[in-house]
This record gives C-alpha cells, structure tokens and sequence, in this order.
C-alpha cells in the first residue's frame, strides 16, 4: 500500500524500493543460496522404450529455501540466466554430480548422467575444461556425462557450434533440449551434430488427445530421423503414449510413468533391485 502525505520523492523512494523487491529479491536469494548449500540434484530415469532398461538418468536441480519452501527451476533458472549467475550455478550442479554419481558411474560405465547447460554455459569457451576436471576428479570416462542444450543455444550460433562440436569431440553426447517450443528455425538442425532430441513434453501430451497440435509430434519424429537424431521423448504418463512413441521408432523415454526423479541413494537402491530381481 502506498503511504500517504509523503511527498515526491517520498513516492519516487517507495517506487524504487518496490522494484528492487521485485526484481532484485530473487537473485539475492540465489546467492546466498550458493552460500549455504541450498540446492540438491535429483535424478529423474530414462528409459529404453523397448526394454524398459533403464540406462541413464538425468540430473534435475532443486532449491530449498532455508525456510523450507521449494522454488521450481522453471522460476529460478530464468531468473539466474537473466542475472549472470547460471554459471556459478551450472559449476554447483557440475560438483553435486560428482559427488553423487562418481560410485554408481564407476560401477557403471554403461550408465550416464545428462546435465542441462544454459546457452551461457555452452557459450563460455572453458566449458569443456570444466566438464573435464569433473570427470576426472570422479575417475570416469566423459561419455558418462550427456550434455542436454535447450534449443535456445542456437541464438549463438557461432560460439555455440564450436563448442558442441568440443564437447563432442570430448566423447560428451549432447541432447538438443526443448524442441520445438520455442526458438526454432529448422536452418540450426542441419547446422549443428548433434546426437539425439529431446521430445518436450508438451508434444507427448497430444499423444491421443485429438488435438489440433496432435499431428506435430509426428512431423518431430520424421524429422529427427531424417537428420539420423536418436530420440528422448520426455513427460512420458500413460501406457499410450510409451506404445505410440516406440511403435514411431522413438529409443528413450522418460515420464512418470516409469518414475519421478529420486534422489541419487534412490536411484542405486532402485538400479540394484532392477538388476536382482
Ligand atoms: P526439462 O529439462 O525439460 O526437464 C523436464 C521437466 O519435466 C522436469 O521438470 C521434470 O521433473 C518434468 N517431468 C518429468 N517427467 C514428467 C511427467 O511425466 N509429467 C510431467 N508433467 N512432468 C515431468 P523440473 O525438474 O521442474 O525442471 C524444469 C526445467 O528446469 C527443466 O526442464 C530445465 O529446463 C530446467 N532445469 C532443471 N534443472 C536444471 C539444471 O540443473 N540446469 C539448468 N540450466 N536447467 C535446469
Ligand atoms: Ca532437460
Ligand atoms: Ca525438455
Ligand atoms: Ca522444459
């Protein structure tokens, strides 16, 4: 409420005070959460569609408030990619994925990790050095981390293509993330190697709803096979959906179907009585 009999520059101040809140809150939230340690990785399975094996798993941050209220990363990380500080962030996730994983990725070199990188991550070229001293401190080879790089990569066009193309030359597989809903301009896909696609979710959930958007996973599919691009299809919820996208040649897929993420302790738990049944 905006006091009275203030003045103007009373108002001015009170304008200000009130735009800094809204904007400057949650940036200086997320830097004190760096400070304390307030953000966790879980580990959501992906999925072989024929097999139903699972062979890896993707690491999805999560943010808990000191007052133990959770933030969405749909909320944070826009906010930190808007405020320069993804980085410090991605390097936070880069050292929870060692921690947690190096056991299960020794254990498991068939396995994997895919992590998602901002366009500012992939942009900076010490990138892949950083990626490196991960998996070296963790005693694995760099085929055990994928890299998931939201399409909106491609608005950099010449630094981002320099350094997929590192990252894959470092063995990494990178995974074109968030498909289709936003940025795209076909042009990129042929411009880029890229490894696989990322199917969003919002394309899976047409999936027999007799939508109008219904027919553009179909498009998606042909299209990641004419460019010889594996597949993940992701928000996967319903048998349905799981027969539609293998029955179109679709390899992976992840959804609550076949689980929600878990926290690494979990997820070995899991893989261990997978293996023993
Ligand atoms: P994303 O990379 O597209 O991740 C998929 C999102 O779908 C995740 O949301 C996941 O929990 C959710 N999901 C998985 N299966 C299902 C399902 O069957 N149904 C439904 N309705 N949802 C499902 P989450 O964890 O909230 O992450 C949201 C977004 O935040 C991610 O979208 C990603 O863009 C971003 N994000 C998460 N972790 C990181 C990170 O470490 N770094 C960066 N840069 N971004 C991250
Ligand atoms: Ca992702
Ligand atoms: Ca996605
Ligand atoms: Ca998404």
């Amino acid at each position: 409420l905006l006091p009275i009999g203030i003045g103007a520059a009373g108002v001015l101040a009170f304008v200000v005070a009130q735009l800094v809140r809204i904007n400057g809150a949650l940036p200086a939230a997320l830097r004190v959460a760096l400070k304390r340690g307030e953000f966790f990785l879980v580990y959501q399975p992906i999925v072989d569609l024929r097999t139903k094996e699972w062979v890896g798993a993707e690491a999805l941050l999560r943010w808990r408030k000191s007052t133990g209220e959770f933030v969405s990363p749909d909320v944070f990380i826009p906010v930190a990619e808007r405020n320069r500080l993804i980085e410090r962030i991605t390097q936070r996730v880069l050292e929870l994925v060692a921690s947690d994983a190096a056991d299960l990725l020794r254990k498991r070199p068939d396995f994997h990790v895919a992590v998602n990188l901002s366009a500012q991550d992939i942009c900076n070229p010490d990138i892949c050095a950083r990626l490196r001293a991960i998996t070296t401190a963790m005693g694995i080879n760099n085929q055990c981390i994928h890299i998931e790089a939201t399409e909106r990569v491609f608005l950099h066009a010449e630094q981002a293509r320099k350094s997929v193309e590192a990252l894959r030359a470092q063995g990494h597989l990178v995974a074109i993330d968030d498909f289709g809903t936003g940025y795209s301009s076909l042009s990129y896909l042929t411009e880029f190697t890229m490894d696989s696609l990322k199917i969003d979710k919002c394309f899976v959930g047409t999936i027999g709803q007799h939508a109008v958007t219904s027919h553009v996973i179909g498009h998606i599919i042909e299209m990641a096979k004419s460019l010889e691009l594996k597949m993940i299809a992701e928000g996967i919820e319903t048998e349905e959906q799981a027969e539609y996208l293998r029955a179109h040649g679709v390899q992976f897929g992840q959804g609550w179907l076949f689980s929600k993420p878990m926290p690494m302790h979990e997820l070995v738990e899991q893989l261990a009585s997978r293996r023993s049944p």
